[in-house]
C-alpha cells in the first residue's frame, strides 16, 4: 500500500517538530506535521521561554538594591511592562520563524490548521483533507486546567498571563507546583502584590522537603504571602477585581486570579480512543517504552504521554522514536535521573531521589548545608542557600542532589553528570573545590547531618 507520507506529525512544539525534521533531514524520509496554533508549542510560545525571560526581568529590583549597597548610584525607576511585552513577543515571533525555517530545510510539509486521526494511517485536517501516512506521531502536548468551581472564568491561566495588557496590582495564585511558585516569584519580583493559595500543607509536592522548605521560607522573607491547606471556594466579580471566598474563612478582592492547577494532555477529540488508542485517567496516551501507542503506526511523545513533562525530554522522545522507527535502531528514553530546575527565586535544581523517597528505599546518609552566600550577605541580606547530597550507605552512590540557591538552574546541569555517571560521596570528596563559590560546598561536605 501506498501513502501520501512515511511519517505525519500532529503538534508543532519541541517534540514533534524535533521528530519530524530528523526523520525528514537525516533518512529522506517524506514527512508532514499539522500545527493549529503557533510553531514551538509549549516551551517557546507559552511557557519556559517566554517565562524565564520574565524571571530575568523580574529579577533587576533585587540587582539594582544590590547594587546600590555595593555602592553604586542607581536610582531603581518603574517597570514598563509593555516595552518588555513587545521585546518579548518579537523574540517569540523570532524564535517561531526559526522553527519554521527548521522544517522548511529538511523539507518536512507543514499544514497550519487542526488535524485528527482518521483512522490508523489517515490524518483528517480541519479544511476537509485527507493524508495518509505509514506512521502517525502525536505530539499535541498538554494545556493548563481550570478548576471547578462557580465563577472560575473570571480567572486566567498562564497561557493568558503574557497577554496581559497591564500587570494587576494584586494576584492571588493558586497551585504549588512549579508554575505557582515560579509566576509567584515573577509578579512578585515585577512589583505585583502576591497572595498563593495551595491546598496541602506545603509548596512543591515531591521535592526533597529540605528544599522546598527554604523557598517556602525564601519566598515568604521577600513578600510572597504563602497561604498553605486553602482553596478556593467561589469567586464573583467585584468592580474591576475579582472576590474570592476562601476555605479558611477569607473573603477578599484580588485584581487577577491566576490558576496554576496541573495540565491536562491535549488528546480531546482527536479521535484516538475510537480508534483503540488506549488512554490513561487525565487522557494521556498509554505508550511503551519505544512511544508506540496499542494502534503499532501510531506513536506519541511528548506532555501527551504525561512522563516526565518536561521539554529536554519530548526532544528525547522524538529522536528515540526516530532512531526506532526510520533508522531501524530500536531506542528506548532513559526517563531516570533526569536533572531539572525550578525557577523560583532562589532556584532549585535537583537530581535523582529526595531525602524522603531515599529513605524509603534503603539507608540513607544526608550531607546538608545551609548558608548566606558572599555575594548577598556582604550587604547584609538574610537569604540563604542549600547544597545537599543523599547518599546511599550500602554503594556511597549519590542518590540525590539538591540545590536552593541563585543559578542552582545551571549548576545541577553539572552536578547532574556526576550523579547520572553513578559517583559516590568519595567522588565527589577528591573534586577540588572551585573557591570562592557558592557550588564548592557540594564537594567539602564533610560528615553526614543525619542517617535513615
Ligand atoms: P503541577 O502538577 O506541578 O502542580 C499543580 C498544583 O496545583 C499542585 O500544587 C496541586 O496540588 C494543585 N492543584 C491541582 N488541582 C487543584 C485543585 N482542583 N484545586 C487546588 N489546587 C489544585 O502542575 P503545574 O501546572 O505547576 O506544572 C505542570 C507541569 O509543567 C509540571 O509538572 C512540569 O512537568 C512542567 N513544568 C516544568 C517547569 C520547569 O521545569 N521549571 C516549569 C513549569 C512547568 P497537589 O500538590 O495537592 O496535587
Amino acid at each position: 500500500m501506498s501513502f501520501d507520507y512515511d511519517l505525519f506529525v500532529i503538534g508543532g512544539g519541541s517534540g514533534g517538530v524535533r521528530a519530524a525534521r530528523v526523520a525528514a533531514g537525516d533518512t529522506g524520509a517524506r514527512v508532514a506535521l499539522a500545527e493549529e496554533d503557533r510553531y514551538g508549542g509549549t516551551c517557546v510560545i507559552r511557557g519556559c521561554v517566554p517565562k524565564k525571560l520574565m524571571v530575568f526581568a523580574s529579577e533587576y529590583p533585587d540587582l539594582m538594591e544590590d547594587a546600590q549597597a555595593y555602592g553604586w548610584d542607581v536610582k531603581p525607576g518603574g517597570f514598563d511592562w509593555s516595552a518588555f511585552q513587545g521585546r518579548l513577543n518579537g523574540e517569540l515571533d523570532r524564535l517561531e520563524g526559526v522553527y519554521r525555517k527548521l522544517l522548511a530545510n529538511s523539507g518536512v510539509e507543514t499544514f497550519d490548521m487542526r488535524a485528527t486521526v482518521e483512522d490508523a494511517h489517515t490524518v483528517r485536517l480541519a479544511n476537509g483533507d485527507t493524508k495518509t501516512a505509514k506512521h502517525i506521531l502525536i505530539a499535541v502536548g498538554g494545556r493548563p486546567v481550570w478548576p471547578d468551581l462557580p465563577g472560575a472564568e473570571l480567572g486566567i491561566t498562564s497561557n493568558e498571563i503574557f497577554h496581559l495588557e497591564n500587570l494587576p496590582k494584586s494576584i492571588l495564585i493558586l497551585g504549588g507546583g512549579y508554575i505557582a511558585c515560579e509566576f509567584a516569584c515573577i509578579l512578585h519580583g515585577l512589583g505585583v502584590e502576591v497572595t498563593q493559595y495551595y491546598r496541602g500543607a506545603q509548596i512543591l509536592r515531591g521535592f526533597d522537603d529540605e528544599a522546598r522548605g527554604l523557598i517556602a521560607t525564601e519566598m515568604q522573607q521577600r513578600g510572597i504571602e504563602i497561604c498553605t491547606g486553602t482553596n478556593i471556594l467561589e469567586m464573583s466579580r467585584d468592580g474591576d477585581g475579582v472576590r474570592v471566598k476562601a476555605t479558611n474563612g477569607e473573603e477578599r478582592v484580588f485584581d487577577q486570579v491566576m490558576f496554576a492547577t496541573g495540565r491536562n494532555p491535549n488528546t480531546d477529540g482527536l479521535g484516538l480512543a475510537e480508534l483503540g488508542v488506549e488512554l490513561g485517567r487525565k487522557g494521556e496516551i498509554v505508550v511503551d517504552e519505544y512511544s508506540q501507542t496499542k494502534v503499532p503506526s501510531i506513536y506519541a511523545v511528548g506532555d501527551v504521554t504525561d512522563r516526565v513533562n518536561l521539554t529536554p525530554v519530548a526532544i528525547r522522545e522524538g529522536m528515540a522514536f526516530v532512531d526506532t522507527v526510520f533508522k531501524g535502531n530500536p531506542t528506548k528514553v532513559d526517563h531516570d535521573l533526569i536533572p531539572s530546575a525550578v525557577f523560583t527565586q532562589p532556584e532549585m535544581g535537583t537530581v535523582g531521589l529526595s531525602e524522603e523517597a531515599a529513605a524509603e528505599q534503603e539507608p540513607i546518609e544526608v550531607y546538608a548545608t545551609s548558608f548566606r552566600p558572599m555575594q548577598t550577605s556582604f550587604i547584609d541580606r538574610p537569604n540563604r542557600v542549600l547544597m545537599k547530597l543523599v547518599v546511599s550507605q550500602a554503594t556511597r552512590k549519590v542518590l540525590g542532589c539538591h540545590i536552593v540557591a541563585p543559578g542552582a538552574g545551571e549548576m545541577i546541569q553539572l552536578a547532574g553528570i556526576a550523579v547520572k555517571m553513578g559517583a559516590t560521596k568519595e567522588d565527589f570528596d577528591r573534586t577540588v573545590a572551585v573557591h570562592p563559590t557558592m557550588s564548592e560546598e557540594i564537594v567539602t561536605l564533610k560528615t553526614p547531618v543525619r542517617t535513615a
